[in-house]
């Protein structure tokens, strides 16, 4: 193990990463992806038409604008702007929202209908966008698929060209089966305050974020339980935290 490391380590020195990795302001740290921004969006892509063959897309014409003009805003003051955001609204009742790798968002009609205002609506969404700037969703991808990319990127010296190729091979069902597979607990409170600082940034009452969280809570206490909160943090940790986050951003940050 010890000596895999090394090679890793030699390999991305040597890759012209410089200090190991990519600096990205999202998280504030050097991380190392060796997943491109076009790999990245090619996955998406892939994804997207697997969903497409799965899940049906709301017909409704004032729900899928308002949440692209709401998903837009936010995606504006997104961390990350190498790519273009699109968001995409499901017909199904549950009580989710999820984003896949290439910067697609998707929301359930059955999410939408618990929250009232845009500034919830904005709230869920710039959660989703955390996650893509915060590039979450790449580094779970990469986890998952990991051992091949790293043992391949080795092999050809580096050659990152042969990526693509890798990529290009994997099915879209195993790709696809990823996109439900669990964030970590910090990533998920990281992504909290990403979108809490764009909801800022954009001009969203921070509120919003607690508001779609209780009316989240309330709804799983009456039994139909948020998928979206399924695999996250406690939803009363969270509702502790944002607020705690709302109170240091400062007077400016949401107005009770
Ligand atoms: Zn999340």
């Amino acid at each position: 193990m010890r000596n895999f490391l090394v090679i890793v380590f030699v390999a991305v020195t040597l890759s012209g990463c410089g200090a190991l990795g990519t600096y990205n302001p999202a998280t504030q740290r050097r991380e190392l992806i060796f997943i491109s921004t076009p790999e990245e969006i090619s996955m998406g892509q892939k994804i997207h038409q697997q969903l497409m063959k799965e899940e049906k897309l709301s017909r409704n014409p004032a729900l899928i604008a308002r949440v692209n003009r709401i998903g837009q805003k936010l995606a504006l003051v997104s961390d990350r702007q190498d790519y273009e955001y699109h968001f995409y609204v499901i017909e199904k009742s549950d009580l989710n929202a999820f984003t896949v790798p290439g910067g697609n968002i998707y929301i359930y009609t059955g999410l939408l209908e618990k929250l009232t205002t845009d500034d919830e609506v904005a709230a869920v969404l710039a959660h989703e966008i955390g996650h893509c700037s915060a590039r979450h969703t790449i580094k779970k991808y990469q986890a998952a698929l990991g051992y091949n990319f790293v043992g391949d990127i080795i092999l050809n010296k580096l050659n990152l060209g042969t990526n693509m190729k890798q990529i290009a091979s994997l099915s879209s069902d195993a790709l696809s089966s990823l996109v439900f597979s669990a964030y970590s607990r910090s990533d998920e409170y990281q992504s909290d305050k990403l979108g809490l600082k764009y909801m800022d940034l954009a001009g969203y009452d921070l509120n919003g974020m607690v508001k779609s969280f209780e009316a989240l809570e309330k709804a799983g206490e009456k039994g139909s339980a948020p998928v979206f909160l399924r695999s996250h943090p406690y939803i009363s940790d969270r509702i502790r935290a944002v607020k705690e986050e709302i109170a240091q951003m400062g007077p400016a940050g949401g107005s009770l």
